[in-house]
C-alpha cells in the first residue's frame, strides 16, 4: 500500500531502528511509547485490521506472536502486554495490522 506509514517503514522510506526483521515480519520501536519498553510487531502483508483477516492469514498473526515472544525473551522482559486495536472505535490509529508489545519490566 503506497500511502500506508508502517509500508513506508518497511520498504525503509520511513527510518526506524529495526530490532528484528524476517520474511514475514519487522519489529521496531513504538514512536510514542506507552511504557520502558513499547515494540510493534507488524508483517511485511499489508492486512489494514484484524477485521480484513483472510484464511490464511492465521498463520502471520501466530508467528507475529512468537517473534513477540522472542523479543521479550532476547530483551529478558519479565512481563509484558500485547495488544491488537481493532476499527477506529477499537482505538486503531494506523490501519496495518500491528502488536504493541510493552513492558515496564525489562
Ligand atoms: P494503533 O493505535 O494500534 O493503530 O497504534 C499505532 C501506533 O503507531 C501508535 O502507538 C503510534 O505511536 C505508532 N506510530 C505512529 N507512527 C509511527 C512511526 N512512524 N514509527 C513508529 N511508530 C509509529
Ligand atoms: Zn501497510
Amino acid at each position: 500500500m503506497s500511502d500506508c506509514i508502517f509500508c513506508k517503514i518497511l520498504r525503509g522510506e520511513i527510518e526506524t531502528e529495526f530490532l528484528y526483521r524476517d520474511d514475514i515480519c519487522s519489529i521496531f520501536p513504538d514512536a510514542n511509547p506507552k511504557a520502558n519498553t513499547h515494540l510493534l510487531i507488524v508483517p511485511k502483508k499489508h492486512i489494514s485490521t484484524i477485521a480484513d483477516m483472510e484464511e490464511g492469514d492465521e498463520k502471520i498473526v501466530g508467528h507475529l506472536v512468537l517473534c513477540a515472544k522472542n523479543i521479550a525473551e532476547k530483551l529478558n522482559l519479565k512481563g509484558y502486554t500485547l495488544q491488537i486495536n481493532v476499527g477506529k472505535e477499537g482505538g486503531q490509529e494506523i490501519f496495518h495490522v500491528h502488536i504493541h508489545l510493552m513492558s515496564n519490566f525489562g
